[in-house]
């Protein structure tokens, strides 16, 4: 996307360089199947267990605890539905909150179907679930706590090792969506005592479609996909030998880099979020201001729609979000923006600049100036506004 300043890297982000160069000799050289015994096969399967070893090393695992997947989303499917098989002699109980992304709602959801019971912590108008309210919420029957990390639309960012502490006390397992924390936050399973976790590549500059379980050892883990003796025999099918590799130095690079970079992501975060909160008059920071992903800038209108904003901005090149999800042609208010109390109507106004590596300062200054005039012509038109 050359012609396109890209400020939506929330939703996935473009493949570094690095990953890139390393990825491809697994596609046209080394292919073989890492299920094989000739050296080209052997040459893959160690690059899948180097990667193992990169996505263990950045989150402060072991590489046996690392179990690779399709998506981050098949990783919290995975990790909530086998504690949910696995415990299910001690419980049918999971406590959640009402603002995860789908990946969790809608399989604990399935699982809703299925005799658990599950419970949606509320949070209040920051994104911030309650520890009192998770304490009160744990019953004996309870086998699961299910919490994201960081939130992808609103940036929220829970205090994960206290929850994962309340777990831990409670020997109830922890799970969390980490697919937006990893490599931005210095996430850390043994100090934030998590036992289960979820991250995806395409958020840290690796490829779409390969993502990661991280599973403490200790924790049981049944086959989620039934055939081959691939990852332990617990997920079956012939390995993204390349996606994976990808993975791997991105999650690396991340790692490495993640200090200086987290720096300048959170300075030109910050230099939009107050440039649009100066010059756009009725606009509101979503979420908290230093509790937050530090690329994360979301941020509400009054009077305007979050669509219109994103088909103008995207008339001048920009690419951003919305909190709102266009669903069968219907335009329904997102359930994250609604969790934290927001009304209808605030709620459709919501923005997502979502700030990554390769932004610069000239990409930010062009976002602000562009943003005051596009909402002010938007409420030009608006009946409602009164302005
Ligand atoms: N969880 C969160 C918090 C996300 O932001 C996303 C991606 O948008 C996912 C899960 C899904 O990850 P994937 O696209 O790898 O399935």
């Amino acid at each position: 996307m050359p012609d396109t300043i890209y400020f939506d890297n929330a939703a996935t982000t473009r493949v570094s360089d690095e990953v890139f160069e390393a990825m491809t000799p697994f596609l046209k050289e080394a292919y073989g199947n890492p299920s094989s015994v000739y050296r080209a096969a052997r040459e893959a399967k160690n690059a899948v267990e180097k990667a193992r070893e990169q996505v263990a090393a950045a989150i402060g695992a072991k590489p046996a605890e690392i179990f690779f997947t399709g998506s981050g989303t098949e990783a919290s499917n995975w990790a909530i539905i086998s504690a949910a098989e696995s415990y299910r002699g001690k419980g049918n109980h999971i406590i959640t909150s009402n603002f995860e992304h789908h990946a969790v709602l809608n399989t604990c959801k399935y699982l809703e179907k299925h005799g658990f019971e599950v419970t949606y912590l509320p949070v209040d108008k920051f994104g911030l679930i309650s520890l009192e309210d998770l304490k009160n919420a744990i019953r004996p029957e309870t086998i699961l706590i299910s919490i994201m990390y960081a939130n992808n639309e609103i940036g929220t960012v829970q205090s994960v090792a206290e929850i994962g502490a309340v777990a831990g006390a409670n020997d109830i397992i922890f799970h969390t969506d980490a697919v937006q924390a990893v490599g931005h936050l210095p996430v850390n399973v043994v100090k934030d005592c998590i036992d289960m976790l979820s991250l995806s590549a395409h958020k840290i500059h690796g490829p779409k479609g390969v993502g990661a379980l991280y599973v403490r050892s200790g924790v049981k883990l049944p086959s989620f996909i039934h055939g081959g003796s691939q990852e332990k025999g617990r997920r079956a099918g012939t390995e993204n030998v390349a996606g994976i590799v990808g993975l791997g130095v991105a999650a690396q690079l991340a790692a490495e880099k993640m200090e200086e970079e987290m720096k300048e992501v959170r300075r030109l975060r910050d230099k939009i979020l107050d440039g649009i909160l100066k010059t756009v008059p009725d606009s509101q920071i979503n979420g908290h201001r230093e509790k937050r992903l530090p690329g994360n800038v979301s941020v509400s209108f009054d009077y305007v729609e979050g669509e219109s904003i994103l088909l103008m901005l995207d008339m001048k090149g920009i690419a951003a979000s919305s909190g709102s999800a266009c669903t069968s042609g219907s335009l329904n208010p997102s359930h994250v923006l609604m969790a934290l109390g927001m009304p209808h109507e605030k709620a459709h106004g919501s923005l997502r600049v979502s700030v990554g590596r390769y932004n610069t300062e000239e990409e930010a200054d062009k976002l602000i100036a562009e943003i005051g005039p596009i909402v002010q012509k938007l409420r030009d038109m608006s009946p409602l506004s009164g302005r």
